[in-house]
């Protein structure tokens, strides 16, 4: 998901439509926008694109200077209305607004003791649980009703919340899915919040620093305050910089295009191939072939070309629309493909099904080998904190060694780059500064399994 929050702006709810926008790519299923005005809060929250919710006078409806915004993709609870965010609660403190990027690992075991004491929930979002605990903390003030909510629940949480008269950002402990704060150029009294810088480019905002990993970071009239609530490890996702964000982003710090850069680069060093043209599968696997070219002195021909108007396959909940999606997404050059020894370089390989079409799209196309790299390490563990990766049994690594993979998909050869290789490419340590549980099965935080009833997904 994609979150932003703008402070003190008399065109909030504009500049957070824009915002959503340039992270439209971190979840297309739904959008919505909350704004503040005198202590009450107004929404508009819709299935669909951002483009296709906020039309017909959306912005009449959002008055006030203070508001929060939030794309969606499902990873816990249903794709459906009700699920949608910024949640809102009205409680006997006030009003308050909430967009969550990430997952909670015990948000169902949340849900039952609150329930079991009475508390009826209206959506089925992981999400909903911080505002329950929010609204039955005995603190005296917000923020330390905030802390005491976010004492009790575990996982992965980037917040954006609106409350009467102010904006916070926090982040978890661990600080697994990025949050970064700016203020507008031409309005420095005017603070922004976003998942990622690309947001701020596009409205003109110059990033200050990342949010840190377990901080409350609130903005008012009095000005900034943070407030620490408690610190883990850093584990930032690595798979952010391998596919989820966009390579114009800056994450913790470290531009997403370099970084990919280097996974290419890397990658050619661990697992060169004697071939004529590197191809990259658009748009995800472009960077890292770039660097892949790069480093192996291959010439960088686009033999794939993408059609821009169908959204990533993967985010598409229904399996029929994925199998179909990769026709429906990419068609081949034939003139760079023809007689031609193929390095295809793609970002991720998760069920393999992709690959495998576009494997054979290439060599339908006339190529003499098609030899398929991959800038990640094999994905053999499902993720718990955010990313919608399948479970174990649909990924295709948990269960097949390379060999078998590249036999399934038809290609020549098929290589990973190496864990090592990709804490490399991203100046991390494994297992320190960096969560890499998918392709390590190191889980930081443990998952805790619903108590029967529920299912999370
Ligand atoms: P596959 O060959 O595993 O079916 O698809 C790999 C390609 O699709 C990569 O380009 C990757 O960007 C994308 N992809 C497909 N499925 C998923 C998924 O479930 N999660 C993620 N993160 N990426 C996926
Ligand atoms: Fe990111 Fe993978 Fe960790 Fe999930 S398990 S947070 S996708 S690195
Ligand atoms: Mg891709």
């Amino acid at each position: 998901c994609g979150v932003f929050g703008i402070f003190n702006h008399p065109e909030a709810a504009n500049l957070t439509y824009l915002g959503l926008h340039a992270l439209q790519h971190r979840g297309q299923e739904s959008a919505g926008i909350v704004t503040s005005q005198e202590g009450t809060l107004h929404a508009v929250r819709k299935m669909g694109h951002v483009a296709d919710v906020f039309v017909n006078g959306a912005f009449a409806q959002l008055p006030g200077r203070i508001a929060v915004g939030h794309v969606r993709y499902t990873t816990a609870g249903g794709s459906l209305p009700k699920n949608i965010q910024p949640l809102t609660a009205e409680y006997r403190h006030g009003s308050v607004a909430l967009a969550h990027n990430g997952n909670l690992v015990n948000a169902e075991q949340l849900r039952e003791e609150l329930e079991h004491d009475g508390a009826i929930f209206s959506s089925q979002s992981d999400t909903e649980v911080i505002l329950q605990l929010l609204a039955r903390s005995r603190e005296p003030t917000f923020v330390e009703r905030l802390c005491d909510a976010l004492g009790r629940v575990q996982g992965a949480y980037s917040l954006v919340l609106v409350t009467e008269d102010k904006l916070l950002a926090v982040r978890d402990p661990h600080g697994f899915r990025p949050l970064v704060l700016g203020r507008l150029r031409n309005h420095p009294e005017c603070y922004v919040v976003a998942s990622e810088t690309c947001a701020f480019d596009l409205i003109e905002a110059d990033k200050i620093r990342d949010i840190a990993p377990g901080e409350i970071l609130v903005i008012d009239h009095t000005g900034l305050r943070s407030v620490q609530l408690r610190r883990d490890n850093r584990r930032f996702c690595v798979f952010e910089h391998v596919y989820f964000a966009r390579p114009d982003s800056v994450l913790d710090d470290l531009a997403v295009y370099e970084a990919r850069i280097a996974m290419g680069e890397q990658l050619a060093r661990e697992a060169p191939v004697e071939a004529d043209v590197v191809v990259p599968v658009p748009d995800s696997g472009v960077v890292a072939a770039l660097g892949f070219a790069k480093a192996s002195g291959i010439p960088f021909e686009m033999g794939l070309i993408r059609n821009h108007y169908v959204g990533r396959t993967f985010i598409e909940p229904k399996d029929s629309i994925r199998h179909f999606g990769v026709k429906l997404k990419l068609n081949p050059v034939p003139p760079v493909l023809r007689g031609k020894r193929v390095v295809v370089v793609d970002d991720s390989l998760v069920r393999g099904t992709t690959s495998r079409k576009i494997v054979k799209m290439i060599r339908a196309a006339g190529a003499s080998e098609v030899h398929l790299r991959i800038s990640s390490p094999p994905v053999i563990s499902p993720c718990y904190y955010g990313i919608d990766t399948p479970t174990r049994s649909e990924l295709i690594a948990a269960s097949h060694t390379p060999g078998e993979i590249a036999r399934y998909l038809t290609a020549d050869s098929l290589a990973y780059l190496s864990p090592e290789g990709l804490m490399r490419a991203v100046r991390g340590d494994s297992g320190t500064t960096y969560c890499d549980a998918c392709f390590t099965g190191r889980y930081p935080i443990r998952f805790i399994p619903p108590p029967g009833r529920r299912q999370l997904r």
